[in-house]
């Protein structure tokens, strides 16, 4: 006898575990927060949901990481043209990272 939902069950088990959770957003809507959150324009809940779900989930805290740097480089640019692009310029990482999350 076979088993379908043997199919990758720690995938399954993540995403029953992030769907049925109260405090568990997917990765999805953790991206869709990034923006307000670091503008500092997220609403408690939504806040402590998000602080939750960077707390157990690592690919979501390097993202964010990867995020900010590239946002901060960003502004800086911005506000100062004039200014050097770091060698930083994190644009690898960050399509590396959009890349792995992807599979
Ligand atoms: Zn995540």
């Amino acid at each position: 006898m076979t088993d379908g939902r043997r199919t990758g069950p720690m995938r399954w088990m993540k995403g029953m575990m992030l769907k049925h959770m109260p405090l568990m957003i997917t990765c999805a809507e953790f991206e869709s927060f990034i923006l307000a959150y670091l503008e500092d324009e997220l609403p408690a809940r939504e806040r402590a949901v998000f602080d939750f779900h960077l707390k157990i989930c690592r690919e979501c805290r390097d993202y964010l990481a990867a995020y900010r740097r590239t946002v901060e480089v960003g502004k800086k640019t911005f506000e100062d043209p004039a200014a050097a692009v770091p060698d930083a310029v994190p644009e690898d990482l960050i399509k590396a990272v959009l890349a792995a999350r992807r599979t």
